[in-house]
């Protein structure tokens, strides 16, 4: 064996490694083809989620927000807004302004929520909800002021504890709307409790909120995206489209639900080993499929399981799996993010990884951790391209457009673009970030509600 033998030898070692990572990779890069059936599949969800029959199977379920329409910029007036969120709840005074004054100017105020009460009963939590309205409206000098109201919350799936009050106001949004009865004493609480400061009472899902501050600013924005800690959808769709509301005219925001794609198996072959793990070892197995492959809270998760797949057969970290990689949740959607941005160069790669407890990492480790990242973050931009591909041409189909011209408005501007052109060429989508889409979009979202309720009774 000569110089040049091994010199040959190494380089196909070398080349070996090469492509044992890049079949691991590959089950995570999608094919125009596979994106395309996804966007098939999810159009065939939300068709079976708008309809009666099937609606109770599907897995999207598409729900009515009773939301008429976007702004149009005639509406006026004070509203108060509440956002409940994570471990702390705003109050707002929104005062909306039309005419050549148009405008909209905020004043709030942060409540936290005691630990005793997040992990009290519903009903102790919407009463410190009504006691802080009552305080904030002292502040403001309004004590004792009836205000039309809105009310946004946002709880992605995962978080255990809140959770509870996720599904709480989830079915409360259900039994506002009338469409089914539940008979669960805490919404009624809420509903009491609530009633005092209502007028036209609002509670809607934050991507709506997001869909209205941006329809504020644009009236081509009639879809609302989420890619957070959570990931969601909710754009205008036509009533007679929608079989769970009677009445044929006009349009109603639809809440798409979309994290829970892929609970009847849909997104089966698209899955890897890596979702099956971040799956099993969620809270909820098994439910929120789609957002378990898009959204921040996930991510992490996935880029940790293929990395730790990659140390066990000897292709990272010199095959030394840490305890610290063993450790969930320590990739952070901030430190997925920085690692992935083009801008970074290895060296600060590098150090992130250190500072994250993973030490000894090599040069080629950090390109290869750099990749995952890329990999994982790219397919997730694509999947939840998908299903905006399917939102955008159903809008189009709807009003029998050969072209479509929309805007989305968003919370964090993910690159879905390509995607988007590709799988709905026959729509133009621009995105359009929008600010504080939770305190000023359920001001809004109440803002059109009471101008609609006037104009039908002109
Ligand atoms: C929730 C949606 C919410 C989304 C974004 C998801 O986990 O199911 O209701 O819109 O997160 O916050
Ligand atoms: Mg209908």
């Amino acid at each position: 064996c000569d110089r040049s033998g091994i010199t040959k030898l190494l380089r196909s070692c070398v080349s070996l490694l090469e492509w044992m990572r890049q079949c691991v990779l590959d089950t995570l890069r999608l094919s125009r083809e596979q994106l395309l059936e996804v966007k098939r599949r999810f159009s065939e969800e939300m068709t079976r989620g708008l309809s009666k029959q099937t609606h109770k199977q599907a897995s999207i379920k598409m729900l009515p927000t009773y939301v008429r329409s976007t702004p149009d910029g005639s509406e006026h007036g004070d509203f108060l807004a509440l956002d409940l969120g994570g471990s702390s709840f705003r109050v707002l005074l929104v005062r909306v302004r039309s005419g050549t004054k148009r405008s909209v100017d905020m004043q709030q105020k942060i409540y936290s929520i005691p630990q005793e009460i997040m992990q009290g009963t519903g009903e102790e939590l919407f009463n410190h909800i009504v006691d802080c309205i009552a305080d904030f409206l002292e502040y403001m000098g309004m004590k004792g002021a009836s205000l039309p109201l809105g009310f946004t919350f946002s709880f992605p799936c995962d978080q255990t504890k809140l959770d509870e009050y996720r599904i709480l106001l989830y079915n409360l949004t259900i039994y506002q709307t009338m469409i089914y009865i539940f008979c669960f004493p805490v919404l009624t609480v809420l509903d009491d409790a609530l009633k005092q400061y209502e007028d036209s009472q609002t509670l809607v899902n934050d991507t709506v909120g997001t869909m209205m501050t941006c329809g504020y600013e644009d009236p081509k924005c009639e879809v609302g995206l989420i890619v957070g800690t959570g990931t969601n959808a909710c754009y205008m769709e036509e009533m007679h489209n929608i079989e769970l509301v009677e009445g044929d005219n006009g349009r109603m925001c639809v809440n798409v639900e979309w994290g829970a794609f892929g609970e009847n198996g849909e997104l089966e072959e698209f899955c890897t080993e890596f979702d099956h793990l971040v799956d099993a070892c969620s809270n909820y197995p098994g439910k929120q499929r789609y957002e378990k492959m898009i959204s921040g809270m996930y991510l992490g998760e996935i880029v940790r399981n293929v990395l730790l797949d990659f140390t066990a057969k000897g292709l990272l970290f010199r095959g030394k799996v840490s305890e610290r990689l063993k450790t969930r949740g320590i990739f952070e959607t901030k430190f997925l993010s920085q690692i992935e941005s083009d801008r970074l160069a290895m060296r600060q790669v590098r150090s992130i990884l250190q500072h994250l407890g993973l030490t000894g990492s090599t040069c080629d480790d950090s390109v290869l951790v750099k990749e995952v990242c890329s990999v994982v973050a790219r397919r997730a931009a694509q999947l939840s391209g998908a299903g905006l591909a399917a939102v955008v041409d159903k809008i189009r189909q709807n009003r029998n457009l050969n072209q479509l011209s929309i805007t989305v408005g968003v919370d964090v501007h993910k690159n879905q673009t390509k995607t988007l052109r590709d799988l709905a060429p026959q729509c133009e989508v621009t995105f359009l970030k929008s600010e504080d889409g939770s305190g000023k979009g359920a001001a809004l979202i109440t803002a059109v509600a009471c101008r609609v309720k006037n104009e039908g009774q002109q």
